[in-house]
């Protein structure tokens, strides 16, 4: 069964000639050839088709044998790879490519210099786009021949690697049976001159493939940004439009494997030691903290009463109860301790004042009445008590019995809330300074020739837009408890000015603020016109590396993720210091003001989170367990009515989370469905749909629709409300 499944080839003819007459082209005829004389048994006869010298054509139709329902293992181009001006089928093919294979391309260049020196103006490209591997060959017949001839043996190996999880179910024979098709099992090589070459190829293609084995091959990873001073991704701004690439050449990472980028690339926090003020709120603890001072310091009273010398043991026939002088006064505000207690007496003390030394219980004053009054009628002469019960300790807190010296009063990991538990136990025993772990500073940036301030009194004109991102991510972010630093809006044009915007932020010399920030959040510019220029100054201005630029989901997929090295000024004090770099966070959010805030949410949050040193230390032991991941927290909803499945992205659904009184369920109720006449519903430019929202459903991509009554998660953004 295995063996009949033949893998499959398209040839791609770029040339102006063949184009305007098809008859023309020799070289589609010599590799169709070419691969006919490898056997019946690895190729099915290729698609061919024909284009002329044009970037756009090349890339559409590579696109449309690599990322469509027809997909193909195995695209060679022939023609456009010389010096000449019309010759840029490189350039298309390049950006289209998410993993680059040189190996392929050395294999083929050394081969044609064996024929003839012009080999070297020849400037081939190869590697792989999603599961399908591209070549790109020269356009003479024999060149392409020659080229083609070179690798043909490694080629079902290597479409089978791209390919992934289909190798298995292709190959049932194993590594031995690969390399023996390949003609580079360890005994034999397929070109005698290239012997050692191929030798060290085929022995590290078999190491690989016996480690990589059930894992998938065809499996996008990030890794392929790591150089791009190499190999930029992003589109050249100076090439101008017709040069920009068609489809984002970013490869399209699922949200889980985007969230795991950023958890891996967000640097771990730096501890800070700060006084102990209501600023702490939000803020995690670094270290452990001990009780400076035990609470309460002395021995105090928890009720108002009379503080008086309680027997020992009943057994001694001498009784609380009785008549007594009240001797003196005891005050919470007293700032000196009363006098002693004398035997027989008893004082009148309030709640939290300090007894009276040899006084050992107090009697509520509830169990009391007075007997006599001073003279002048205005204090208490004797209080007789009531109860013959009061023991020893009664009403008593003990010096530290609340906090005592020395014990551990919050550990490291601990959230400072805003619920008021842990700063009343920092201030209640005296602590001045704590180490924390130091929030990051965010500076947020609006991007885009269109955009005019959101406050700007004059009338719209033209295509212009009110910047309507910049204050709702600041609040939000201010609401989170970070430190929000407003970037302004930074033109399209002239270029630079976004370069110039994201420099001065890093170095805090922005008017208005010189705190540098840790992380920038830009909105706009990342989609795929040739003004979306994000990508390109991350990556060929600042140095930058992107992590990612399209997340498959709804909405948010330009969401682009980068790090950026920065050398932060040197202190004249220690120039002689290496001045270590630091890592900046880029996170560059899609401009639509939805999708814009879905992706604060989902994907800055959680590193602002890690930033902050959350997410180390489980909260306190309860049933269920409290989740210490970071980012939103996740509760399961009833769906209050249907909702149809985007079939390809996760959705990200805004909705009204309510719990019931009546059974104590959550239901879930979007914000807006789309369809004729809904008010465009979820349309991610509709920053309504997020008006009211306190949750963000999660949609998993499916056929149909998840049903009324259906439990669904929801992540929370705001508080759960209240319901009937
Ligand atoms: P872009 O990614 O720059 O192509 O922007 C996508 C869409 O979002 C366009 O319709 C922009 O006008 C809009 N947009 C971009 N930035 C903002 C902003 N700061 N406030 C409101 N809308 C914006
Ligand atoms: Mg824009």
């Amino acid at each position: 069964m295995a063996e009949n499944k033949l893998l499959k080839a398209a040839i791609l003819i770029v040339s102006d000639t063949a184009a305007q007459d098809p008859s023309s082209d020799k070289a589609g005829a010599a590799l169709a050839a070419t691969l006919a004389a490898e056997g019946s048994s690895n190729w099915e006869t290729p698609a061919t088709k024909i284009v002329p010298d044009n970037v756009l054509d090349i890339q559409l139709a590579i696109r449309n044998w690599s990322d469509g329902e027809q997909f193909f293992n195995l695209i060679i181009t022939t023609g456009g790879t010389g010096f000449a001006v019309k010759d840029n089928t490189p350039e298309a093919v390049s950006p289209l490519i998410h993993r680059h294979a040189p190996g392929l391309v050395h294999g083929m260049l050394a081969a044609s210099l064996q024929v003839t020196p012009f080999a070297m103006m020849a400037r081939p490209v190869a590697g792989v786009r999603n599961k399908t591997l591209i070549l790109t060959l020269p356009g003479s017949p024999k060149g392409a021949k020659e080229n083609l001839e070179a690798v043909i043996k490694l080629l079902p190996h290597a479409c089978i690697q791209a390919a992934g999880a289909n190798s298995r179910s292709i190959h049932a024979g194993g590594v031995k049976k690969l390399e023996a098709q390949a003609g580079v099992s360890s005994s034999g090589a397929a070109h005698s001159d290239h012997h050692h070459h191929h030798h060290d190829h085929s022995h590290s293609h078999s190491h690989s493939h016996s480690h990589g084995h059930g894992h998938s091959h065809g499996h996008v990873i990030p890794k392929a940004h790591t150089s791009p001073s190499e190999r930029p991704q992003s589109n050249d701004p100076s090439a101008g439009p017709t040069r920009r690439y068609r489809n984002s050449p970013y490869p399209m990472l699922s949200v889980d494997e985007a969230l795991k980028a950023i958890s891996e690339k967000t640097p771990d926090p730096t501890i800070i030691e700060v006084p102990v003020t209501v600023d702490l709120v939000g803020s995690v603890l670094a270290e452990d903290v001990y009780a400076g001072e035990a609470v309460p310091a002395y021995r105090a009273s928890i009720v108002d009463g009379y503080a008086l010398i309680a027997p020992e043991s009943p057994s001694t026939g001498i009784s609380s109860k009785g008549v007594f002088p009240v001797a003196s006064v005891s005050h919470a505000q007293a700032s000196s301790m009363p006098p002693p207690l004398e035997p027989g007496s008893i004082a009148r003390i309030t709640t939290g004042a300090p007894l009276p030394p040899n006084a050992n219980a107090v009697v509520m004053v509830e169990d009391t009445v007075l007997a006599s009054s001073t003279p002048d009628g205005t204090e208490e002469a004797t209080v007789e008590i009531l109860t013959a019960d009061i023991k020893p300790g009664e009403n008593v807190r003990e010096p530290g019995s609340d906090v005592s010296l020395g014990s551990k009063i919050l550990q490291k990991g601990n959230l400072i809330t805003a619920v008021g538990g842990e700063i009343g136990l920092l201030a209640s025993t005296g602590t001045k300074t704590v180490k924390v772990y130091k929030k990051p500073c965010v500076g947020v940036l609006s991007t885009g020739d269109e955009l005019v301030e959101y406050n700007d009194p004059k009338k719209l004109e033209g295509g212009q837009i009110r910047d309507s991102n910049r204050p709702s991510l600041i609040s939000c972010l201010k609401a989170w408890g970070f430190d929000a630093v407003d970037l302004g809006i930074a033109r399209d044009t002239p270029v630079g000015q976004i370069e110039q915007s994201l420099r001065g932020a890093l170095r805090g010399v922005r008017s208005g603020s010189n705190k540098p920030v840790d992380v920038i959040i830009t909105t706009g510019g990342v989609s795929m016109g040739e003004l979306d220029l994000l990508k390109p100054t991350i990556e060929r201005s600042l140095g930058g590396t992107i992590h990612f630029g399209r997340v498959s989901m709804k909405p948010g997929k330009p969401t682009t993720f980068a790090t950026v090295p920065f050398k932060p000024a040197t202190a004249s004090s220690d120039a002689s210091a290496q001045q270590e770099r630091e890592t900046k966070l880029i996170f560059s959010l899609p401009g639509n003001p939805a999708s814009a805030l879905v992706t604060l949410n989902l994907f800055v949050l959680p590193s602002l989170h890690k930033l902050s040193g959350m997410g180390q230390t489980p909260l306190a032991d309860t049933v269920p367990k409290p989740q210490t991941a970071l980012g939103l927290p996740s509760v399961s909803a009833l769906l209050t009515h249907a909702i149809p499945l985007d079939p390809k992205r996760t959705e990200y659904h805004r909705a009204i989370v309510v719990s019931s009184r009546d059974d104590g369920r959550l239901y879930a109720t979007s914000t807006g469905l789309g369809g004729p006449g809904a008010g465009a519903g979820q349309r991610s430019s509709r920053v309504g749909s997020l008006a009211g929202a306190n949750a963000l459903l999660v949609l998993k991509p499916g056929n149909g629709k998840l049903e009324k009554g259906q439990f669904v998660e929801a992540l929370m953004m705001g508080s759960i409300l209240g319901g009937e």
